[in-house]
């Protein structure tokens, strides 16, 4: 059959495990940065499947490490696989891989924080927004520490179309620790509801498709951990910039067990802090006793619209912060000036 030979030759060659990998180039993981390696290859092609058919793809690994996963996604097929690796130590052994996969591999020694993906691949492997996604996809079994913000930033990405997602909708297959694995895909009324769950379920299909004990990494971390996969969506669920529905939802969140207009009202100054708050509560049309977690995404995107609407009218608005307001009134309480507090700033 010609697929399957085709399938052949990009198998790679027999290679040292990755296990003696890691004692040939003396690969101790490293504590600080939080690094667990998973040895078993069995797994790390569970993981690759999740992202769906790689065959003939464009790829970014993020944090590559001693190359587990890599080779998952070289046996699957991928054409052009960019690896993007912070820590030196790796490279050796990732040069071993990309020998073994001629013209298939590009390694980076960078940080993916600010790795400008845009530059990675090529324009015309772009589809625009409203096709199928592109035939490019991130995969990555990252740090927890450096998952969470990386996600967040890839949000904003996804909300501006810019950075991996100037292809298009570009699909991630990711790791996070089990809990917030849980709190990405949390439905409306569970406990894991949160923050994250409204960040990521408004611009994206997100799907926890299943957890890795911590025994299977070496060394074993605390936690379980949760593979996530992301789709962006056609048409985000809220309309308005991210910052603006960050602050809306971080403010709705930071009274996870009361009533959702306590968030509201630090929307705004004390001065008018009742009277704005009860204008968009109507005007978004929400139970104001609802808590945080028992609200849709179509009412986060009523509060949104409600208090976008408010900031149009009220010049200065959305950069007001109640929790700035507090510092400065503390600092004042402590006998500076206004001028020293906001010196302090
Ligand atoms: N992917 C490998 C695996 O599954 O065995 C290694 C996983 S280990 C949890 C995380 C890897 O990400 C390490 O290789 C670490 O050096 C790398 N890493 C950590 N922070 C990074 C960053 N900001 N940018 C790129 N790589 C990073």
């Amino acid at each position: 059959m010609a697929g399957s030979g085709k399938l052949a030759n990009v198998r790679l060659p027999p290679l040292p495990t990755v296990g003696e990998l890691i004692k040939l180039y003396n690969l101790r993981a490293e504590k600080q940065l939080s690094q667990n390696f998973l040895l078993d290859l069995r797994l790390t092609d569970k993981i690759v499947r999740q992202a769906g058919r790689l065959k003939g793809a464009h790829v970014c690994e993020v944090g590559p490490g001693p190359g587990g996963l890599t080779r998952s996604i070289l046996n699957a097929g991928a054409a052009d696989l960019l690896l993007v690796e912070k820590d030196t130590r790796f490279i050796p052994g990732l040069k071993l891989l990309s020998e073994a996969a001629p013209g298939r591999v590009r390694i980076v020694h960078g940080d993916i924080l600010t790795y400008r993906m845009d530059r990675g691949f090529p324009a015309n492997i772009s589809k625009k927004w409203e096709e199928v996604p592109p035939n490019l996809h991130i995969i990555g079994n990252l740090p927890f520490n450096v998952a969470t913000p990386l996600i967040i930033k890839w949000l904003n990405n996804i909300a501006d179309r810019t950075g991996p997602f100037v292809f298009g909708r570009t699909q991630l297959t990711l790791t996070f620790q089990k809990e917030v694995a849980e709190r990405l895909t949390a439905s409306t009324g569970s406990k894991q509801r949160s923050r994250l769950s409204i960040m990521a379920q408004y611009l994206c299909t997100v799907h926890n498709c299943f957890t890795i004990p911590g025994r299977a990494f070496v060394p074993k971390p605390e936690v379980d951990v949760g593979v996530v996969h992301f789709t962006p969506l056609v048409q985000p669920q809220i309309q308005q910039p991210f910052q603006l529905v960050e602050k809306v939802v971080r403010n709705l969140f930071q009274f996870r067990r009361k009533h959702c207009y306590k968030g509201v009202e630090k929307l705004f100054p004390e001065a008018c802090r009742d009277e704005l708050t009860q204008e968009m509560m109507q005007k978004a049309d929400v139970d104001p006793t609802l808590r945080p977690t028992e609200l849709t995404i179509p009412h986060v995107r009523a509060l949104a619209d409600a208090y976008a609407h408010l900031c149009t009218r009220e010049p200065g608005l959305l950069s007001y912060e109640f929790r700035e307001e507090l510092r400065l009134k503390r600092l004042l309480r402590k006998g500076d000036t206004p001028v020293d507090a906001f010196m302090d700033t």
